[in-house]
């Protein structure tokens, strides 16, 4: 080995870019960030910290590259009514005392610290911010807004298209977040409605998607709101490659791997359907009857994560007659109470489709698994995401909600048993020509999306390209600081 390159790989002559990430503090947003800093820290040269929020809540275990500190040993409301406002506004102090002591390269935070920027920005300390959305999803709000096409609809069921974007999507107001349903302000001006206020001076964004599955909203993002600088780096999950990593994503999962995989083992190529609603979803009784019925009724097999019901429930109020009994003893369904090994499921052959809520990262996980999709949005933005998948990517069968609705919130009216059956089948059995199609394009987007991450991949060149932008930031710093010397 020459003298150069062992002299060029000592990381005293370039210290590593440090990135710090401050993750929120549970649920769907923490996730995705805890596996950017797993992907970034795969990249050499780079030195990624995690930032908890709080040590008698410990993170889940990371690699060992890893560094973690945490911010504060206050004990903090992470159950699912306080999500996702938990109040993280005491870490102020420490983040702030932690910034100006360390001066890392860059920190990626998560939108939910609202308080963050008024911290960060006067340090200098460049702040990458992190919503956890893809691009699709913020294109179709934003033109929503912009046009005001959901004030003008006759009535909340009207359907209306959505003006301004490449693909003809139909919307109603009753699927729309509340806070977007009001027409955009007078004078409002056009690229001053970026997809969170958050952005705004902010070094630049990171985002959990891939080219070859919204190029177009990718653009339409960088070119209609509000030109922040923007990574696409995703999709995420696929950084987790050990079995370990992917049980270990979130929580601890409230089911044996050995079982779980062992159901899965006896069944055929796609025959089961995997149903999940995220990790914030409190479905009602009256819907998680009709949910029930219409699994059964479809003939599928199926694999139900049930465990965010809510707490005052029990079973006999949801569950129809001997349910659980005949779908252990049929073997037909298997119900997770409790968190899930989804990456684990849904990569296993066996589960060919996913009834899925439409959480952002829940689609790319499927997505990235290759699953056709029954999409069953409910809230936040996953009534956008459910047209990606169905209209246009054409992988996925809508289920037919028709009103978006808050978790703590009962729904209007529940999705009934026949909608979910009928979906259910046109995705899993009986889908003929149609679902040989989806499954086909489905398995396309899924080998493209590990394409992306691979080295030469859209994405890792992306994440790549924040690094080189943060190298030259420091030379340049550096270069300015010995200018100012020599002076
Ligand atoms: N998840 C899981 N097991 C569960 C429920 C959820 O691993 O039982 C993971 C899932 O893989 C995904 C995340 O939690 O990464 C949920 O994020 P998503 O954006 O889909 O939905 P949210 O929870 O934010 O509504």
């Amino acid at each position: 080995v020459g003298a150069a390159a062992v002299a060029s790989e000592d990381p005293r002559d370039d210290p590593p870019i440090e990135i710090y990430f401050l993750p929120f503090v549970g649920g769907g947003h923490q996730i995705p960030m805890l596996d950017m800093a797993r992907l970034f820290s795969t990249i050499p040269s780079v030195h990624a910290t995690v930032l908890g929020a709080s040590s008698p809540r410990p993170l889940p275990p990371l690699p060992a590259s890893i560094t973690v500190l945490y911010l504060s040993d206050v004990e903090l409301d992470t159950s699912l009514s306080a999500l996702p406002f938990t109040d993280t506004s005491h870490l102020a102090e420490p983040l702030r005392n932690l910034l100006v002591d360390r001066s890392p390269d860059c920190i990626v935070v998560d939108g939910f610290h609202r308080w963050s920027p008024a911290v960060i920005d006067p340090l200098g300390v460049p702040r990458i911010a992190f919503s956890g959305n893809g691009c699709f999803s913020r294109a179709v709000g934003d033109a929503i807004r912009r046009a005001g096409v959901a004030d003008a609809a006759f009535d909340d069921y009207e359907e209306f298209v959505v003006p301004g974007i490449p693909d003809k999507i139909l919307m109603t107001r009753s699927q729309l977040p509340q806070f977007q349903r009001r027409p955009p302000n007078p004078g409002q001006e056009k690229g001053k409605m970026g997809p969170h206020n958050f952005t705004e001076g902010c070094f630049g964004v990171l985002i959990n998607s891939f080219y070859d599955l919204e190029g177009v909203y990718i653009e339409y993002f960088r070119k209609e709101m509000g030109n922040v600088r923007s990574w696409v780096v995703g999709p995420v999950s696929l950084c987790n490659e050990a079995v370990e990593d992917k049980l270990g994503r979130g929580k601890t999962a409230d089911i044996d791997k050995d079982s779980c995989l062992s159901w899965l083992d006896r069944k055929g190529e796609n025959e089961v359907i995997y149903v999940s609603f995220g990790s914030l979803a409190r479905m009602s009784t009256s819907q998680l009857v009709e949910i029930a019925h219409g699994l059964e009724s479809s003939g599928c097999s199926f694999i139900w994560v049930i465990g965010n019901v809510r707490a005052e429930e029990r079973d006999e109020d949801w569950m129809p007659a001997g349910f659980e009994e005949r779908i252990a003893r049929t073997g037909k369904g298997l119900l997770i109470r409790g968190w899930a090994p989804q990456l684990v499921i849904l990569e296993h052959p066996s589960v060919g489709g996913f009834l899925t809520h439409c959480g952002w990262n829940s689609t790319l996980e499927g997505v990235t698994a290759g699953v056709p999709m029954v999409t069953f949005p409910v809230t936040a933005e996953q009534f956008f995401n459910e047209k990606l998948v169905t209209d246009v990517l054409g992988i996925g069968v809508k289920v037919g909600s028709r009103d978006w609705s808050s978790w703590s919130t009962e729904a209007k009216e529940p999705v009934g048993r026949e909608k979910i059956e009928r979906a259910v089948r046109r995705v899993m059995r009986g889908g003929g020509e149609q679902a040989d199609e989806m499954r086909k394009r489905a398995g396309e987007l899924a080998r493209k999306a590990r394409e992306a991450v691979e080295e030469g991949g859209s994405s890792r060149e992306d994440a790549r390209g924040l690094v080189a932008e943060l190298r030259d930031r420091r030379k340049l710093r550096a270069g300015g600081s010995s200018i100012l010397q020599g002076d």
